[in-house]
């Protein structure tokens, strides 16, 4: 092995003794323990600080106003925290952004509210646009979307190894585009999109996209008002720690909110909520995306990360990424090329997100191997074995660490044979 795992720890220690962010690692849970964690790009690790928000959340808020904290702060929670997090992480001005449902019910609801939009104003606009290789939420949604509405699916195809492209998504849209759908971090290999050049380009097309921010949010900056977009919908429980299965947010450009009418019609989108009157009329603004009761408890550790985000800054978040990607690339190339693994993530960090992709056809079993002895990275087919590094919880000794322990492993687990993969 070249350069060997000694010269290399003593590389790591030196890229946490001058990494800025390296003092912010502490806050969360977990990182005072040998294991290495390439998942958070999954999921991301607690706050230390949120075991205690919660236990108080309980005790005080839930057990002690009971019933009143709803007038007094569990209503308006979800624009607050949607407006932080259009502040520290989207680049949203106020009163745009909004904590709702789960990424795929509040994709399927500004995706049909786009596409009944598109349609009421050109009846020939009944096609959708989105990846083969686009998330399996996003892909199976827009089925069942056209196939309510009477649309048609536009496929991009794409190579598995980056994402689309300019060329790409220029073929696809046109006249019959009603709207396009797009991840701006590709789930399996990390390519980051243009998304103001593929925003720009579709409504010269004369659609409107739709921005899956799930693999960027809380890793790549984002300028969701100065990159020109019109909706955009993201995971807290990824970069943003906010706890497994804890509500997505959705962005929605002042200039759509009042004419966009979302399909799940509940009591929390009406205009006035306590009317409970005899037909449902949406509110102006935000609250017409929700539907029911706000997942309160479920957004509470987004207070922890969003104060860390917001001290460290996306944009030295995303210098640190930049720098734990590449330092993965470099042992990848260094320590796995020679056993036959090949990177399939984009080697130009400014087209590659917070996690890269590196693939053989032993990472199945690799994965399962390296779980069994606290190394977590996660499995994607065909044969890809993703590493996640998200910025403030991971160390560049814990890359070190972890990337020789995904050499020995490939190595035990492809029995040995450096040729296998050619
Ligand atoms: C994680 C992820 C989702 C998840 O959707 P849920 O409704 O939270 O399960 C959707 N899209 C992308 C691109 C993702 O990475």
């Amino acid at each position: 092995m070249s350069p060997d795992v000694g010269e290399i720890a003593g590389v790591a220690v030196d890229l946490d003794r001058r990494d800025p962010l390296a003092g912010l690692r502490g806050a969360f849970t977990g990182t005072e323990t040998p294991l290495v964690y390439f998942d958070g790009n999954s999921l991301g690790r607690p706050l230390r600080s949120t075991a205690a928000r919660l236990e108080r959340f309980v005790r005080e808020e839930w057990g002690g106003r009971l019933i009143r904290g709803w007038d007094e702060s569990w209503m308006e929670l979800p624009f607050a925290i949607g407006d932080r997090i259009g502040r520290a992480v989207i680049g949203a001005a106020p009163g745009q952004t909004v904590i709702g449902d789960s990424t795929t019910v509040l994709l399927y609801k500004l995706v049909r509210a786009a596409c009944d939009d598109a349609r009421a104003t050109d009846p020939a606009r009944v096609e959708i646009v989105v990846d083969r290789d686009n998330f399996p939420t996003d892909r199976y949604l827009v089925e069942g979307i056209a196939a309510e509405r009477g649309g048609r699916v536009r496929w991009i195809d794409v190579d598995l190894s980056g994402g689309v492209t300019s060329a790409a998504l220029a073929d696809a849209v046109g006249p019959e585009t009603a709207v396009v759908l797009l991840s701006h971090v590709a789930y399996r290999s990390g390519h980051l999109a243009d998304a103001a050049a593929l925003t720009a380009l579709a409504h010269d097309a004369g659609a409107l996209v739709v921005w899956d921010l799930c693999h960027s949010a809380g890793s790549v900056p984002v300028h969701a008002d100065a990159w020109g977009f019109d909706l955009a919908v993201g995971c807290t429980y990824k970069y943003l720690n906010g706890g497994p299965g804890s509500p997505a947010f959705a962005y929605v450009a002042e200039r759509h909110q009042d004419r966009l009418a979302q399909p799940i019609q509940g009591w929390m989108g009406a205009a006035d909520v306590f009317a409970m009157g005899p037909a449902y009329v949406p509110a102006r603004g935000m609250r017409r995306f929700l539907s029911g009761t706000p997942p309160i408890v479920g957004m509470l550790a987004l207070e922890d990360s969003l104060a860390l985000i917001e001290r460290a800054g996306i944009d030295a978040i995303r210098t640190k990424s930049i720098a734990l990607t590449a330092f993965a690339v470099e042992l990848a190339d260094a320590w796995l090329g020679p056993l036959g693994v090949t990177v399939a993530s984009p080697r130009d960090a400014a087209r590659r997100g917070g996690h890269v992709t590196l693939s053989h056809p032993a990472m199945r079993a690799v994965t399962a191997a390296l779980w069994r002895q606290d190394v977590i990275p996660d499995y994607r087919d065909p044969g890809g074995l993703r590493i996640g590094l998200s910025p403030l919880s991971t160390s560049f000794a814990e890359v070190a660490d972890g990337m020789a322990r995904v050499a020995a492993a490939v190595r035990t687990e492809a029995g040995g044979a450096p040729t296998l993969a050619r």
